[in-house]
C-alpha cells in the first residue's frame, strides 16, 4: 500500500424502503437533497436504485411519462433492461447494458423515461441507477442538454493487480494523473463517475482529491469500508469525509459492483421542490409558474 491518506468514513447512506417510479422503476432511494446532508453530499443530489427486478413480457408502456425538471442534470446508467427517453428539447433515445444518458435539464424541458419496446417486449432482468448531478447557479437556466453515451464509447481500464476493470463514466481515472484515462462525459463541475468490478476479496485503493465529495455505492456484492461496523451491502452507500486524499475499499467473498462517485462540492444554497432544484425559493415558485405557463417544453 501506498502512504495514501483515506478519507474517513462519514455515514453509511441506506434506503429507507422501496416505492415505485411511475410503474416501471421499483426504487430504493439512497440519498436525496431534501435531508440535512444535502450540503455534504454536493454536487450530488439524489441516487435512485431501480431494481435489480424481472419483469413479464408486456405491449404495455411501463415507465413514466411526461414530467419536467429544472436546474440540474439527471443521468441513468443501465445495468440490465431498456430504458427509452426522449424529451421536448429534442434528445431521445434507447439505452441498454453498459450505456448512460446524461441529460441536462439545466433551464427546463418536459421528458418521459419508460422501459424500451423491445426489453418489454421479451421481459427479464431490469436495473438502471439515476444519478442527479446539481448545476452551479450560472448554468442552471443554460439551455438543455443530452448526452447519449454507448458502453463502447465509455473506457474500461484493468485495476492494479488484477483485482478488477473500472469504466470511466465521467472524470478520468487515475483522479490526479496527467496520463490517465478520460471519460467521454462533458460535465459542467469537476468529477469522477466510475462504475467499478471489484474481484472477491480484492482490496481497492482509489486516489481521489482532497476536498472532494466522494460516495461509493455498492450494488452488488459486500464491500468493506474502515470505519464501517460491518460490509457494504447491495443498495447501500459510503459518504466519506472530504479531507484525505483516496478511499479504501475491500470486496467480500463474492464479487462486488460499485459506482465511485466524486466531485468538488458546489457552495450554494439548495433549494429543491420534486423535479427542480434551484437555489431560492423564489426561483422554485417561478419554476412551477414556467412549467404550467408551457415554458419548459412539451412532447410532440
Ligand atoms: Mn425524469
Amino acid at each position: 500500500m501506498t502512504t495514501m491518506n483515506p478519507k474517513p468514513l462519514q455515514q453509511v447512506l441506506r434506503s429507507a424502503g422501496g416505492h415505485w417510479v411511475g410503474d416501471g422503476f421499483p426504487v430504493r432511494t439512497l440519498f436525496g437533497y431534501d435531508g440535512p446532508l444535502a450540503p455534504a453530499l454536493s454536487p450530488f443530489l439524489l441516487l435512485d436504485y431501480a431494481g435489480p427486478a424481472r419483469f413479464e413480457p408486456t405491449t404495455a408502456r411501463r415507465g413514466v411519462g411526461s414530467h419536467p425538471h429544472r436546474g440540474f442534470e439527471t443521468v441513468t446508467i443501465v445495468y440490465a433492461g431498456e430504458v427509452e427517453h426522449r424529451d421536448s428539447a429534442g434528445g431521445g433515445g434507447r439505452i441498454g447494458p453498459g450505456d448512460v444518458q446524461w441529460m441536462t435539464a439545466a433551464g427546463g424541458l418536459v421528458h418521459e423515461e419508460f422501459h424500451g419496446s423491445d426489453f418489454a417486449g421479451r421481459g427479464g432482468a431490469f436495473e438502471m441507477v439515476q444519478l442527479w448531478v446539481n448545476l452551479p447557479a450560472r448554468d442552471k437556466m443554460g439551455a438543455p442538454r443530452y448526452q447519449g453515451i454507448t458502453a463502447a464509447q465509455i473506457p474500461e481500464v484493468p485495476l492494479p493487480g488484477g483485482a478488477g476493470t473500472l469504466r470511466v463514466i465521467a472524470g478520468q481515472y487515475p483522479a490526479a494523473a496527467q496520463d490517465a484515462t478520460r471519460g467521454p462525459t462533458q460535465t459542467f463541475t469537476p468529477m469522477q463517475v466510475w462504475d467499478i468490478r471489484l474481484k472477491a476479496n480484492q482490496p481497492l485503493e482509489l486516489a481521489v482529491p482532497n476536498g472532494y465529495t466522494t460516495l461509493a455505492v455498492v450494488l452488488h456484492g459486500r464491500v468493506a469500508v474502515d470505519g464501517a461496523a460491518e460490509p457494504l451491502a447491495p443498495a447501500q452507500a459510503a459518504l466519506f469525509e472530504r479531507h484525505g486524499d483516496g478511499v479504501r475499499l475491500r470486496a467480500g467473498a463474492e464479487d462486488a459492483t460499485l459506482l465511485l462517485l466524486a466531485g468538488e462540492p458546489i457552495d450554494e444554497p439548495i433549494v429543491g421542490y420534486g423535479p427542480f432544484v434551484m437555489n431560492s425559493e423564489q426561483e422554485i415558485r417561478q419554476a412551477m409558474l414556467d412549467f404550467q405557463a408551457g415554458k419548459m417544453g412539451r412532447l410532440a
